[in-house]
């Protein structure tokens, strides 16, 4: 379906006349580079819109992943990406002009019709522009790191790590990346429980992001074991589903969590998800991920040292002595603390299946009233008793009943310092989850 006629009045852009003479000539049909003056004619229908932004979406991830090393000029390529600097309200850039088809206003919007009528945008603004550039140095640190302690390749580190292309983007643009191979991941796996950046964009400035509503996991949401299981459940699925990804999220705590009203039921691998609500992992500026050959990565601050961050053995071999039989282990101590703290801009995947959901569940536990839910629970109380040594378990649960306030990502790394974590965490979570 079409819309109104006035819409197409609102898309006038600053060309120089030999281009405008020269649009003549195109196809309309063609897709248009974003510097062209009609590049939003033939978005006018809604739908055209949404599938023109899912091009362009899988046209970035097709040359990060065939071509990593020309992925720093995306950003500034206007036939992949919409990057206006005159943007005003006399003068919109092309893609706030998609926007005003659809809204008149630039922060939220519903879709009114089309094959996703009744679906809520929000746009979000950011006041960078998105970078991305390889980086060259970190393949000779991993390198080096997987030769001081081989053992981490039992812990959830690909052999294949030191490899990699390395892509260290900026907070915006590391976001909208990993959130889009984690989204395609979950889609190619039948897995609904992802939130949908439908495009990004930057003009006269600031950078945009339109993303669907969707709301922040709270207390609210978890009154009942069955809930807090729900939960749990979901997220076991995605991390196993993203596996193959080797996601380390950067910033695994309860905010990084959104959820939709939507129930969803579905069987993956064996595991039954019949939920009340979708839970989808979010937040994702801080995120390491492999995609093909490259490994994405936020961009490092100068506040650490890549040197500092070479420890001797972190991985302990599986034993009954320490509690766990069947698992390697791995301790948070005050002096790795910042290995764990920086990982992420070392870049390769480190700890993963393990962590990540380590840091999750403590975080989770640390809600108003959820550590009684998941103690009344039998099978969440039996799910939670595999995580921990016996000794570790009352630590842990004393320090999470001490706790006032959500704690951030290091303050959630210090509640787990000194414990034995094991390495097989997501196995544990999906063998209990097929139950
Ligand atoms: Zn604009």
């Amino acid at each position: 379906m079409y819309l109104s006629k006035k819409l197409f009045l609102t898309g006038k852009y600053r060309l120089p006349l030999s281009k405008k003479l020269f649009l003549t000539f195109v196809s309309p049909r063609k897709r248009m580079s974003y510097d062209d003056i009609a590049a939003c004619e033939d978005t006018a229908n809604v739908d055209d819109l949404f599938d023109r932004w899912e091009s362009e979406k899988n046209g970035i991830l097709r040359v990060i992943h065939e071509s990593p090393h020309v992925v720093t000029s995306v950003w500034n390529d206007p036939s992949r990406y919409s990057n206006d600097r005159y943007c005003s309200s006399y003068q919109l850039c092309p893609q706030c002009s998609n926007i005003s088809h659809l809204s008149d206003s630039q922060r939220s919007f519903m879709v009114e019709c089309g094959s996703r009528a009744g679906q809520k945008y929000n746009v979000s603004s950011y006041s960078t522009m998105p970078s991305t550039v390889v980086k060259e140095s970190l393949k000779a640190l991993v390198s080096r790191l997987l030769q001081i302690n081989p053992e981490v390749m039992k812990c959830g580190t690909d052999s294949n790590s030191a490899n990699l292309t390395y892509l260290a983007s900026n907070p915006f643009a590391n976001n909208l990346l990993v959130s889009w191979i984690v989204g395609d991941t979950l889609r190619n796996n039948n897995i609904p429980n992802r939130e949908h950046v439908a495009i990004a964009y930057s003009c006269a400035g600031h950078s945009k992001l339109v993303v669907e509503d969707a709301k922040a996991v709270d207390s609210k949401l978890l009154s009942t074991p069955d809930q807090v299981s729900a939960l749990i459940r979901q997220l076991v699925v995605v991390y196993h589903c993203l596996n193959e990804n080797s996601l380390n999220h950067g910033n695994p705590v309860i905010s990084s969590l959104k959820y939709d009203e939507k129930a969803i039921g579905y069987l993956y691998d064996g595991i039954l998800v019949d939920c009340p609500f979708t839970l989808m992992l979010s937040n994702f500026s801080l995120s390491t991920i492999s995609f093909g050959m490259s490994r994405l990565l936020p961009e490092s601050s100068s506040k650490w040292r890549e040197q500092g961050l070479l420890f001797g053995p972190l991985v302990k071999p599986a034993s009954c002595q320490t509690g766990f039989c069947e698992s390697n282990t791995y301790t948070i101590t005050s002096k790795n603390l910042s290995l764990f703290q920086h990982m992420k801009y070392v870049g390769c995947p480190l700890f993963t299946g393990s962590l990540d959901l380590y840091c999750f569940l403590v975080s989770l536990a640390c809600m108003p009233g959820v550590m009684g839910l998941i103690l009344s629970g039998d099978s969440l109380r039996h799910t939670w008793s595999k995580l921990w040594t016996i000794k570790d378990r009352e630590t842990i649960e004393k320090r999470v009943s001490r706790v006032t306030g959500q704690p951030d990502a290091l303050q959630v790394l210090s509640l787990l310092k000194d414990l034995e974590l094991r390495c097989d965490l997501l196995n544990v979570l999906v063998d209990d989850a097929r139950g």
